[in-house]
């Protein structure tokens, strides 16, 4: 089964803006999936109804077998997600910060498990200082071990390379794919078309609501190729 099925959902804003339109969408674990469109495509509000942060209007989606609207307890458990605002507590500590959010979670400390992210993410040597003292990559990086702080089996990445410089679009490329080596299945939005094709298994194009297609980044060069 896949770990999100998301069918037939719509999302029309007070105000009368159709973001989402009749999208149907299967993850399967593991993999890494890249949202793409334009600015106002509808790629927040995809995963902010799934991380339920958005009502949708009509439609269904299920994380690991649970139904959001009727079992969300349940669903956000395996849900991490990174931001697109990097919103840090300035004075608080790296290791706290991550502590903290865990705790938001309902999950209980977990000092091994909070080592171990620190770790992987290159967080280990910082875990004592002030987020503030940071530099951009590192805060992202911490954005990131937040959302990885529950053990979540499913991550989601909201344009993590947005205002980036070069050298740092890189490093958070080469971050997403050894989380991929954890085995965390990884939803990502961007308007990068080189960034779905660096990062993803599988990328979703979507444009003012629509999902166009979703094909295996290799079939998807194949047909855009063919068009031009
Ligand atoms: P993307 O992430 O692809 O840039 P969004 O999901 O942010 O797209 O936005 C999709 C559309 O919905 C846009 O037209 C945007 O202006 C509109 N929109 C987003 N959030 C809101 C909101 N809270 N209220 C009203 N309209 C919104
Ligand atoms: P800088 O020395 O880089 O200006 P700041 O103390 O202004 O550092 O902010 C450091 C980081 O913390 C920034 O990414 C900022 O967005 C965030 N931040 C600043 N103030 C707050 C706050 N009150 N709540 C949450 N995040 C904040």
């Amino acid at each position: 089964a896949p770990i999100i099925q998301i069918d037939h959902l719509s999302k029309r804003y007070a105000g009368g803006t159709t973001a989402l339109d009749d999208v149907s969408l299967s993850i399967e674990a593991g993999e890494i999936l890249a949202l793409l469109g334009p600015n106002g495509a509808g790629k927040t509000t995809l995963i902010s109804i799934i991380c339920g942060l958005v009502t949708p209007t009509q439609g269904t989606v299920r994380v690991g077998g649970h139904d959001i609207a009727t079992d969300w307890r349940a669903a956000r458990r395996m849900i991490g997600l990174v931001p697109q605002e990097i919103a840090l507590e300035p004075f608080e500590t790296v290791a706290n910060s991550v502590r903290f959010t865990r705790g938001l979670y309902g999950a209980p400390p977990d000092e091994p498990h909070i080592e171990q992210v620190l770790r992987s993410l290159a967080l280990w040597d910082k875990r004592d200082a002030p987020t503030k003292t940071l530099s951009g990559g590192m805060k992202r990086r911490v954005l990131i071990a937040k959302a990885l702080s529950h053990k979540p089996q499913v991550l989601f990445l909201d344009e993590p390379t947005a205002g980036v410089d070069v050298q740092l679009r890189r490093e958070m490329w080469q971050v997403v794919r050894e989380l991929r080596a954890s085995g965390v299945t990884i939803i990502l939005t961007t308007h990068y078309l080189e960034e779905a094709e660096e990062m993803a298994d599988r990328i979703g194009v979507i444009d003012r609501g629509k999902l166009l297609l979703v094909r295996p980044k290799d079939q998807l060069m194949g047909e855009f190729g063919r068009k031009q």
